[in-house]
This record gives structure tokens, sequence and C-alpha cells, in this order.
């Protein structure tokens, strides 16, 4: 009934870390959809997909 607020577990391409070994992760909220991308601390896309939530958050 409420599936569609479990958010999407999207593996980073990059690191693929999981939600087993990620220590990291970002949201999103793309198109209505939520998900969640998880990573390693050291991963380069982590730190990118941080900017971009940060920018998301100020206009
Ligand atoms: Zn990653």
């Amino acid at each position: 009934m409420l599936d569609f607020l479990r958010p999407k577990t999207v593996v980073c391409a990059y690191c693929r870390a999981t939600d087993k070994e990620g220590v990291a992760r970002t949201l999103s909220a793309v198109g209505g959809a939520l998900s969640v991308t998880w990573h390693t601390a050291a991963c380069p896309h982590y730190a990118a997909d941080l900017i971009l939530a940060d920018g998301e958050k100020r206009p």
C-alpha cells in the first residue's frame, strides 16, 4: 500500500556499494520517485551527489 513511499535503491556504477557495505547515501526525489544511492566514503560520485543535493535546496 505504501510502496510508493519506499525509496528505490540505486547502485552506484562507480563504487557499486550496497546498503550493506555503503557508508554514505544520497537521496533524491526526481519525478516524484524517491531513490537512494549508496556510496563508499571515498567515492567521487558521492561528493558529486552531495553537491547536486545541496544545489536543489538552494534556489
Ligand atoms: Zn559511488
